[in-house]
Protein backbone atom coordinates (compact mmCIF):
# COMPACT_ATOMS: atom_id res chain seq x y z
CA UNK A 1 0.00 0.00 0.00
CA UNK A 2 1.42 3.33 -0.68
CA UNK A 3 0.33 6.31 1.59
CA UNK A 4 0.82 9.38 -0.57
CA UNK A 5 1.25 13.15 0.74
CA UNK A 6 0.98 12.81 4.42
CA UNK A 7 2.93 14.53 6.97
CA UNK A 8 6.07 13.55 8.72
CA UNK A 9 8.25 15.63 11.02
CA UNK A 10 6.54 18.37 9.12
CA UNK A 11 7.81 16.73 5.51
CA UNK A 12 5.61 15.91 3.30
CA UNK A 13 6.25 12.43 2.22
CA UNK A 14 4.88 9.45 0.69
CA UNK A 15 5.09 6.23 2.60
CA UNK A 16 4.97 2.63 1.18
CA UNK A 17 3.86 -0.20 3.31
CA UNK A 18 4.66 -3.57 2.59
CA UNK A 19 4.97 -7.01 4.87
CA UNK A 20 4.21 -4.90 7.71
CA UNK A 21 6.84 -2.70 7.41
CA UNK A 22 7.36 0.97 6.49
CA UNK A 23 9.36 0.23 3.55
CA UNK A 24 10.40 3.04 1.69
CA UNK A 25 9.60 6.91 2.41
CA UNK A 26 10.53 9.82 0.27
CA UNK A 27 9.14 12.76 -0.98
CA UNK A 28 8.02 11.19 -4.27
CA UNK A 29 7.10 7.62 -4.44
CA UNK A 30 5.59 6.28 -7.65
CA UNK A 31 2.17 3.79 -6.96
CA UNK A 32 3.74 -0.07 -8.80
CA UNK A 33 1.13 -1.99 -10.21
CA UNK A 34 -1.49 -3.53 -7.90
CA UNK A 35 -0.74 -0.88 -5.14
CA UNK A 36 -3.81 0.63 -3.22
CA UNK A 37 -3.60 4.12 -3.05
CA UNK A 38 -4.30 6.07 -0.03
CA UNK A 39 -4.12 10.10 -0.11
CA UNK A 40 -2.98 11.69 3.03
CA UNK A 41 -3.82 14.71 1.76
CA UNK A 42 -1.34 16.19 4.20
CA UNK A 43 -2.65 14.76 7.36
CA UNK A 44 0.34 13.57 10.05
CA UNK A 45 0.98 10.46 9.76
CA UNK A 46 2.31 9.45 13.47
CA UNK A 47 2.88 6.05 14.98
CA UNK A 48 -0.34 3.89 16.37
CA UNK A 49 -0.85 5.30 19.55
CA UNK A 50 -0.56 2.91 22.95
CA UNK A 51 -2.84 3.11 25.86
CA UNK A 52 -0.39 1.89 28.89
CA UNK A 53 -3.06 1.35 31.04
CA UNK A 54 -6.58 -0.10 30.53
CA UNK A 55 -9.03 -2.26 31.66
CA UNK A 56 -10.76 -3.72 29.00
CA UNK A 57 -13.38 -6.12 30.27
CA UNK A 58 -14.84 -3.10 33.13
CA UNK A 59 -14.53 -0.72 29.94
CA UNK A 60 -16.34 -2.97 27.01
CA UNK A 61 -18.89 -3.48 30.19
CA UNK A 62 -19.10 0.34 30.93
CA UNK A 63 -20.26 0.84 27.44
CA UNK A 64 -23.36 -0.69 28.54
CA UNK A 65 -23.66 0.71 31.79
CA UNK A 66 -25.64 3.67 33.01
CA UNK A 67 -23.69 7.24 34.14
CA UNK A 68 -24.00 8.11 37.85
CA UNK A 69 -21.39 10.29 38.58
CA UNK A 70 -20.25 14.08 37.41
CA UNK A 71 -20.43 15.47 35.10
CA UNK A 72 -23.07 13.43 33.51
CA UNK A 73 -25.29 13.13 36.73
CA UNK A 74 -24.55 16.22 39.13
CA UNK A 75 -27.33 15.24 41.48
CA UNK A 76 -30.15 13.17 43.10
CA UNK A 77 -32.94 13.94 41.07
CA UNK A 78 -30.40 13.52 37.65
CA UNK A 79 -29.23 10.23 39.28
CA UNK A 80 -32.54 8.70 39.78
CA UNK A 81 -34.28 10.24 36.20
CA UNK A 82 -31.05 8.45 35.06
CA UNK A 83 -31.44 5.00 37.10
CA UNK A 84 -35.21 4.94 35.24
CA UNK A 85 -34.33 6.02 31.58
CA UNK A 86 -33.81 2.76 30.44
CA UNK A 87 -36.70 0.35 32.05
CA UNK A 88 -36.98 -3.81 31.42
CA UNK A 89 -35.92 -6.60 33.61
CA UNK A 90 -32.35 -7.58 33.49
CA UNK A 91 -29.46 -5.78 35.50
CA UNK A 92 -28.96 -2.67 35.91
CA UNK A 93 -25.09 -1.51 35.82
CA UNK A 94 -24.29 1.79 37.13
CA UNK A 95 -20.50 3.44 37.29
CA UNK A 96 -18.89 6.41 38.51
CA UNK A 97 -21.22 6.98 41.77
CA UNK A 98 -19.63 10.30 44.07
CA UNK A 99 -20.53 10.65 47.26
CA UNK A 100 -21.39 14.55 45.71
CA UNK A 101 -24.29 13.16 43.75
CA UNK A 102 -26.64 12.03 46.72
CA UNK A 103 -24.40 11.20 49.78
CA UNK A 104 -23.50 7.78 50.68
CA UNK A 105 -26.41 5.83 49.05
CA UNK A 106 -26.91 2.16 50.13
CA UNK A 107 -29.48 -0.69 49.85
CA UNK A 108 -32.50 1.40 51.30
CA UNK A 109 -31.49 4.42 49.29
CA UNK A 110 -31.60 2.19 45.63
CA UNK A 111 -35.16 0.08 46.83
CA UNK A 112 -37.10 3.32 47.24
CA UNK A 113 -35.64 5.65 44.41
CA UNK A 114 -34.23 3.18 41.86
CA UNK A 115 -35.74 0.55 39.56
CA UNK A 116 -37.21 -2.85 40.45
CA UNK A 117 -34.85 -4.69 39.05
CA UNK A 118 -31.33 -5.90 39.93
CA UNK A 119 -29.17 -3.00 40.21
CA UNK A 120 -25.65 -2.56 41.21
CA UNK A 121 -24.06 0.84 41.27
CA UNK A 122 -20.30 1.04 41.10
CA UNK A 123 -18.17 4.03 43.33
CA UNK A 124 -16.00 6.20 41.06
CA UNK A 125 -12.87 4.58 43.16
CA UNK A 126 -13.49 1.22 41.23
CA UNK A 127 -13.66 0.02 45.09
CA UNK A 128 -17.06 -0.39 46.30
CA UNK A 129 -20.23 -1.67 44.68
CA UNK A 130 -23.72 -1.08 46.11
CA UNK A 131 -26.71 -3.32 45.37
CA UNK A 132 -30.66 -3.22 45.93
CA UNK A 133 -32.47 -5.43 47.65
CA UNK A 134 -33.53 -7.44 44.43
CA UNK A 135 -29.65 -7.68 43.33
CA UNK A 136 -29.09 -9.24 46.98
CA UNK A 137 -31.47 -11.95 46.12
CA UNK A 138 -30.44 -12.71 42.89
CA UNK A 139 -26.24 -13.15 44.07
CA UNK A 140 -26.94 -15.69 46.81
CA UNK A 141 -23.37 -13.90 48.07
CA UNK A 142 -22.13 -12.55 51.31
CA UNK A 143 -23.54 -8.74 50.47
CA UNK A 144 -23.27 -6.54 53.92
CA UNK A 145 -26.42 -5.68 54.84
CA UNK A 146 -26.51 -1.84 53.89
CA UNK A 147 -25.41 -3.27 50.39
CA UNK A 148 -22.45 -1.57 50.25
CA UNK A 149 -19.03 -4.01 48.97
CA UNK A 150 -15.57 -3.15 49.05
CA UNK A 151 -13.40 -4.91 47.31
CA UNK A 152 -15.56 -7.47 46.20
CA UNK A 153 -14.86 -7.75 42.61
CA UNK A 154 -14.26 -11.23 42.83
CA UNK A 155 -17.19 -12.10 44.63
CA UNK A 156 -19.42 -10.52 42.22
CA UNK A 157 -17.55 -12.28 39.27
CA UNK A 158 -18.28 -15.40 41.23
CA UNK A 159 -21.54 -14.61 41.96
CA UNK A 160 -22.43 -13.57 38.31
CA UNK A 161 -20.68 -16.20 36.50
CA UNK A 162 -17.21 -15.72 34.86
CA UNK A 163 -19.01 -14.49 31.45
CA UNK A 164 -16.51 -11.57 30.00
CA UNK A 165 -18.33 -9.63 28.05
CA UNK A 166 -17.81 -8.63 24.29
CA UNK A 167 -15.03 -6.57 23.19
CA UNK A 168 -16.04 -6.00 19.60
CA UNK A 169 -17.20 -2.48 20.10
CA UNK A 170 -14.49 -1.30 22.70
CA UNK A 171 -12.19 -2.27 20.36
CA UNK A 172 -13.26 -0.54 16.99
CA UNK A 173 -13.44 2.57 19.31
CA UNK A 174 -10.18 2.05 20.07
CA UNK A 175 -8.76 1.82 16.66
CA UNK A 176 -10.54 5.05 15.33
CA UNK A 177 -8.58 6.83 17.72
CA UNK A 178 -5.63 5.40 15.97
CA UNK A 179 -4.86 3.42 19.36
CA UNK A 180 -3.25 0.05 18.00
CA UNK A 181 -1.96 -1.46 21.51
CA UNK A 182 -2.99 -1.92 24.85
CA UNK A 183 -1.88 -2.73 28.36
CA UNK A 184 -4.22 -4.03 30.11
CA UNK A 185 -3.55 -4.06 33.93
CA UNK A 186 -6.52 -5.61 36.21
CA UNK A 187 -5.02 -7.28 39.24
CA UNK A 188 -6.74 -9.99 39.35
CA UNK A 189 -6.06 -11.54 35.38
CA UNK A 190 -5.41 -15.02 34.71
CA UNK A 191 -4.75 -17.40 32.73
CA UNK A 192 -8.61 -18.06 31.38
CA UNK A 193 -8.54 -13.60 31.05
CA UNK A 194 -5.62 -14.04 29.20
CA UNK A 195 -6.79 -16.30 26.56
CA UNK A 196 -9.94 -14.10 26.58
CA UNK A 197 -8.08 -10.59 25.91
CA UNK A 198 -6.20 -12.75 22.86
CA UNK A 199 -9.21 -13.83 21.20
CA UNK A 200 -11.36 -10.44 22.22
CA UNK A 201 -8.85 -7.96 21.55
CA UNK A 202 -8.02 -8.42 18.14
CA UNK A 203 -6.34 -7.42 16.21
CA UNK A 204 -4.75 -4.50 19.02
CA UNK A 205 -1.09 -5.52 20.48
CA UNK A 206 -1.62 -6.51 23.40
CA UNK A 207 0.86 -7.11 26.90
CA UNK A 208 -1.32 -7.87 29.80
CA UNK A 209 -0.76 -7.88 33.27
CA UNK A 210 -2.25 -9.75 36.43
CA UNK A 211 -1.70 -11.79 38.95
CA UNK A 212 1.34 -14.87 40.09
CA UNK A 213 -1.11 -16.84 37.87
CA UNK A 214 0.75 -15.10 34.91
CA UNK A 215 4.22 -15.99 36.43
CA UNK A 216 4.60 -19.32 34.60
CA UNK A 217 2.92 -18.62 31.47
CA UNK A 218 5.60 -20.12 28.50
CA UNK A 219 5.59 -20.88 25.16
CA UNK A 220 3.60 -18.42 21.96
CA UNK A 221 1.76 -16.22 24.66
CA UNK A 222 4.92 -15.28 26.57
CA UNK A 223 5.64 -12.24 24.77
CA UNK A 224 2.05 -10.72 25.58
CA UNK A 225 2.90 -11.42 29.41
CA UNK A 226 3.01 -7.82 31.34
CA UNK A 227 4.51 -7.08 34.70
CA UNK A 228 2.82 -8.69 37.89
CA UNK A 229 0.07 -6.05 38.60
CA UNK A 230 0.31 -5.35 42.55
CA UNK A 231 -2.51 -3.18 44.28
CA UNK A 232 -1.67 -1.90 47.79
CA UNK A 233 -4.61 0.06 49.35
CA UNK A 234 -3.73 2.62 52.08
CA UNK A 235 -6.32 1.42 54.91
CA UNK A 236 -5.22 -2.61 54.36
CA UNK A 237 -0.97 -1.85 53.76
CA UNK A 238 0.87 -5.07 53.09
CA UNK A 239 4.33 -5.46 55.42
CA UNK A 240 7.28 -4.01 53.72
CA UNK A 241 8.96 -7.66 53.79
CA UNK A 242 5.22 -9.06 51.87
CA UNK A 243 5.51 -6.29 49.46
CA UNK A 244 9.42 -7.05 48.81
CA UNK A 245 8.89 -11.22 48.86
CA UNK A 246 6.45 -10.56 46.12
CA UNK A 247 8.44 -8.61 43.92
CA UNK A 248 11.00 -10.14 44.25
CA UNK A 249 9.72 -13.41 43.19
CA UNK A 250 8.02 -12.05 40.25
CA UNK A 251 11.37 -10.82 38.98
CA UNK A 252 12.77 -14.11 39.51
CA UNK A 253 10.02 -15.26 37.30
CA UNK A 254 11.51 -12.77 34.63
CA UNK A 255 8.44 -10.41 35.12
CA UNK A 256 8.77 -6.69 36.19
CA UNK A 257 6.32 -5.15 38.97
CA UNK A 258 3.87 -2.38 38.85
CA UNK A 259 2.39 -1.12 41.51
CA UNK A 260 -0.53 0.99 42.05
CA UNK A 261 0.35 4.22 43.96
CA UNK A 262 -2.60 6.58 45.02
CA UNK A 263 -1.49 8.39 47.75
CA UNK A 264 1.89 9.38 49.64
CA UNK A 265 2.26 6.29 51.88
CA UNK A 266 1.36 4.02 48.91
CA UNK A 267 3.99 5.16 46.98
CA UNK A 268 6.70 5.68 49.57
CA UNK A 269 5.95 1.77 51.12
CA UNK A 270 6.22 0.64 47.11
CA UNK A 271 9.71 2.39 46.69
CA UNK A 272 10.84 1.39 49.76
CA UNK A 273 9.99 -2.41 48.46
CA UNK A 274 11.00 -2.20 45.10
CA UNK A 275 14.67 -0.76 47.05
CA UNK A 276 14.67 -3.67 48.86
CA UNK A 277 13.74 -6.37 46.23
CA UNK A 278 16.03 -4.50 43.66
CA UNK A 279 15.25 -2.70 41.00
CA UNK A 280 14.53 -4.64 37.66
CA UNK A 281 13.89 -3.21 34.08
CA UNK A 282 10.46 -1.89 33.37
CA UNK A 283 9.35 -1.69 37.33
CA UNK A 284 6.56 1.06 36.94
CA UNK A 285 4.65 3.26 39.12
CA UNK A 286 1.03 2.87 38.22
CA UNK A 287 -0.58 6.70 38.24
CA UNK A 288 2.07 7.92 41.12
CA UNK A 289 -1.15 10.88 41.73
CA UNK A 290 0.63 12.55 44.53
CA UNK A 291 4.32 12.61 44.72
CA UNK A 292 6.86 15.70 45.44
CA UNK A 293 10.21 16.66 44.89
CA UNK A 294 11.75 13.97 47.38
CA UNK A 295 9.65 10.67 45.70
CA UNK A 296 10.74 12.22 42.23
CA UNK A 297 13.97 11.63 43.17
CA UNK A 298 13.49 8.26 44.90
CA UNK A 299 11.64 7.36 41.61
CA UNK A 300 15.07 8.91 39.51
CA UNK A 301 17.47 6.94 41.61
CA UNK A 302 15.47 3.61 41.50
CA UNK A 303 15.24 4.09 37.45
CA UNK A 304 11.43 3.50 37.18
CA UNK A 305 8.45 3.74 34.92
CA UNK A 306 5.54 6.28 35.82
CA UNK A 307 2.39 5.38 34.07
CA UNK A 308 0.53 8.52 34.89
CA UNK A 309 -2.88 9.60 33.91
CA UNK A 310 -2.76 13.36 32.33
CA UNK A 311 -6.77 13.81 31.91
CA UNK A 312 -7.71 12.79 34.91
CA UNK A 313 -7.19 16.66 36.03
CA UNK A 314 -9.31 17.89 33.64
CA UNK A 315 -11.92 15.17 34.50
CA UNK A 316 -12.06 15.05 38.13
CA UNK A 317 -10.31 18.98 38.53
CA UNK A 318 -13.39 20.29 40.34
CA UNK A 319 -13.29 17.21 42.86
CA UNK A 320 -9.92 17.85 43.26
CA UNK A 321 -10.37 21.13 44.50
CA UNK A 322 -12.85 20.23 47.03
CA UNK A 323 -11.81 16.62 48.21
CA UNK A 324 -7.89 16.70 47.90
CA UNK A 325 -5.78 17.59 51.14
CA UNK A 326 -4.25 21.22 50.17
CA UNK A 327 -0.67 20.01 51.49
CA UNK A 328 -1.02 17.36 48.68
CA UNK A 329 -2.66 19.59 45.93
CA UNK A 330 1.24 21.52 44.68
CA UNK A 331 1.99 17.88 43.72
CA UNK A 332 -1.23 16.00 42.51
CA UNK A 333 -0.55 14.56 39.14
CA UNK A 334 2.81 15.88 37.96
CA UNK A 335 3.90 15.61 34.85
CA UNK A 336 6.42 18.11 33.62
CA UNK A 337 8.29 17.31 36.95
CA UNK A 338 8.60 14.16 36.14
CA UNK A 339 10.11 14.99 32.09
CA UNK A 340 12.43 17.41 34.13
CA UNK A 341 13.90 15.09 36.31
CA UNK A 342 13.81 12.66 33.26
CA UNK A 343 12.15 9.89 34.87
CA UNK A 344 11.05 7.69 32.40
CA UNK A 345 7.04 8.75 31.81
CA UNK A 346 3.86 6.73 29.72
CA UNK A 347 0.35 7.40 30.22
CA UNK A 348 -2.86 5.53 29.63
CA UNK A 349 -6.71 5.99 30.31
CA UNK A 350 -7.23 3.78 33.22
CA UNK A 351 -10.31 3.65 31.25
CA UNK A 352 -13.50 3.00 32.75
CA UNK A 353 -11.87 5.28 35.02
CA UNK A 354 -11.09 7.52 32.73
CA UNK A 355 -12.33 8.66 29.08
CA UNK A 356 -10.21 6.10 26.90
CA UNK A 357 -9.68 8.98 24.37
CA UNK A 358 -6.31 9.61 23.99
CA UNK A 359 -6.56 13.00 21.97
CA UNK A 360 -8.62 14.74 24.75
CA UNK A 361 -6.06 13.31 26.73
CA UNK A 362 -3.07 14.86 25.12
CA UNK A 363 -4.76 18.12 25.42
CA UNK A 364 -5.55 18.18 29.17
CA UNK A 365 -1.48 17.25 28.96
CA UNK A 366 -1.21 20.23 27.23
CA UNK A 367 -3.00 22.59 29.32
CA UNK A 368 -3.64 21.89 32.68
CA UNK A 369 -6.70 23.27 33.84
CA UNK A 370 -7.15 26.30 36.75
CA UNK A 371 -5.87 26.03 40.28
CA UNK A 372 -3.76 22.49 39.22
CA UNK A 373 -0.39 23.36 38.71
CA UNK A 374 -0.66 25.02 35.53
CA UNK A 375 2.92 25.19 35.27
CA UNK A 376 2.60 21.22 35.24
CA UNK A 377 1.66 21.37 31.39
CA UNK A 378 4.40 20.04 28.76
CA UNK A 379 3.97 20.26 25.42
CA UNK A 380 1.89 18.62 22.51
CA UNK A 381 5.08 16.65 21.18
CA UNK A 382 5.82 15.71 24.67
CA UNK A 383 2.26 14.10 25.41
CA UNK A 384 1.98 12.77 21.94
CA UNK A 385 5.64 10.92 23.35
CA UNK A 386 3.53 9.43 26.41
CA UNK A 387 1.80 7.23 23.72
CA UNK A 388 3.76 5.83 21.68
CA UNK A 389 6.18 4.40 23.71
CA UNK A 390 6.80 0.98 22.63
CA UNK A 391 4.25 -2.10 23.26
CA UNK A 392 6.16 -4.04 25.87
CA UNK A 393 8.40 -0.69 27.56
CA UNK A 394 6.64 1.73 28.28
CA UNK A 395 9.98 3.41 29.50
CA UNK A 396 11.21 3.12 26.36
CA UNK A 397 11.84 6.06 23.69
CA UNK A 398 8.83 7.06 22.00
CA UNK A 399 8.81 5.02 18.05
CA UNK A 400 9.31 6.90 15.39
CA UNK A 401 8.19 6.53 11.50
CA UNK A 402 10.93 5.60 9.72
CA UNK A 403 11.55 3.15 6.63
CA UNK A 404 12.11 -0.37 8.49
CA UNK A 405 9.65 0.39 11.18
CA UNK A 406 6.77 -1.29 12.49
CA UNK A 407 3.50 -0.48 10.07
CA UNK A 408 1.64 0.67 13.30
CA UNK A 409 0.43 3.77 12.54
CA UNK A 410 -2.76 6.15 12.32
CA UNK A 411 -3.06 9.18 10.07
CA UNK A 412 -4.55 12.18 10.97
CA UNK A 413 -7.48 14.71 9.75
CA UNK A 414 -4.55 17.42 9.40
CA UNK A 415 -1.56 18.18 9.65
CA UNK A 416 0.74 18.55 12.98
CA UNK A 417 0.99 21.85 13.01
CA UNK A 418 -2.66 22.21 12.78
CA UNK A 419 -2.99 19.49 15.30
CA UNK A 420 -1.11 20.45 18.15
CA UNK A 421 -3.29 23.00 19.55
CA UNK A 422 -6.35 21.66 19.43
CA UNK A 423 -5.75 18.00 20.21
CA UNK A 424 -8.67 17.60 21.82
CA UNK A 425 -10.67 18.00 18.03
CA UNK A 426 -8.43 15.89 16.27
CA UNK A 427 -9.94 12.79 14.27
CA UNK A 428 -8.22 9.85 12.97
CA UNK A 429 -8.63 9.04 9.38
CA UNK A 430 -7.35 5.94 9.20
CA UNK A 431 -5.29 3.24 11.51
CA UNK A 432 -3.09 0.11 10.69
CA UNK A 433 -1.48 -2.67 12.42
CA UNK A 434 1.32 -4.58 11.18
CA UNK A 435 0.43 -3.08 7.87
CA UNK A 436 -3.05 -3.70 7.93
CA UNK A 437 -5.33 -1.27 7.48
CA UNK A 438 -7.60 -1.80 10.71
CA UNK A 439 -9.67 1.47 10.58
CA UNK A 440 -10.58 3.64 7.85
CA UNK A 441 -12.72 6.18 7.51
CA UNK A 442 -11.15 7.29 4.17
CA UNK A 443 -13.67 7.03 1.04
CA UNK A 444 -11.49 8.23 -1.33
CA UNK A 445 -9.19 5.08 -2.40
CA UNK A 446 -9.35 3.36 -5.20
CA UNK A 447 -6.76 0.46 -6.66
CA UNK A 448 -4.77 2.00 -9.44
CA UNK A 449 -6.15 2.50 -13.37
CA UNK A 450 -2.91 1.66 -14.38
CA UNK A 451 -2.93 -2.24 -12.86
CA UNK A 452 -6.48 -3.18 -14.21
ZN1 LIG B 1 -6.26 1.07 36.74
Amino acid sequence: MLVRNVDVGGERVDVRIKDGLIEALSDHLPALDHERVVEGKGGALLPGLHDHHIHLNATAAALQSVHCGPTEVEDEQQLIAALHRNPGGDWLRGIGYHPSVAGEIDRDWLDKYGPDRPVRIQHRSGRMWIFNSRAIAVLDANIPDDGRLVDGDVLVRQALGSQRPDLGQLIKKLLSFGITGVTEVTPGNDRLDLEHYLRAARPLRLSIMGGEDLHAVDGRHAANIGPLKIHNHDHDLPPLSALTDSIKKAHAHGRAVAVHCVTRAELMLSLAAIQDAGPSHGDRIEHAAIADAAAIEWIKRLDLTVVTQPHFVAERGAAYLRDVDRDDLPYLWPLKSFLDAGIRLAAGSDAPFGDCNPWKAMASAATRPEGLEPHEAVTAEQALALYIKPVEDAGGEARIIEKGATADLCLLDRSWSDARNVLAEVSVRATWISGEMVYDSISSTRPQSSAV
